[in-house]
């Protein structure tokens, strides 16, 4: 076992804490149990020669909070669209390239927006 502090989000650690009130697992079996299913989606993705081509979905207030991530990454986006759901806005775009790329892009939309989810579509 390796012990070291992490800085989460406020709301993620509210949600990791009820978890572990519901479940009776410890606070690092559940972000244990939720990092491995991360690395597991990951792994496919690190084979070389691999492109991912897949489709990031983002809620946010604004398309400002996600609009300076998907600018920055203009050469790994096919295609993006914005609309709204019940107030909220939804951001999908379609990404392609290398793994380490679509990973980078997908963890800069996640730290902007309130909700964000890769979906691979190879
Ligand atoms: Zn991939
Ligand atoms: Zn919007």
């Amino acid at each position: 076992m390796k012990r070291f502090g992490v800085s989460l989000p406020q709301e993620l650690a509210e949600a990791i804490d009820k978890i572990s009130q519901e479940t009776g697992a410890t606070r690092s079996e559940v972000v244990a149990a939720a990092l491995q299913e991360y690395l597991e989606m990951q792994k496919d993705h690190k084979k070389p020669g691999h492109q991912c081509l897949g489709v990031v979905m983002a809620v946010t207030d604004a398309f400002s909070d996600v609009g300076d991530a998907i600018e920055e990454n203009r050469t790994h986006i096919v295609a993006y669209t914005h609309l709204h759901v019940e107030g909220r806005c939804l951001t999908i775009v379609v990404v392609k390239g290398d793994g380490d790329q679509i990973e980078k892009l997908t963890l800069e939309v996640a730290k902007r927006a309130k909700l964000a989810r890769y979906v691979p579509l190879l």
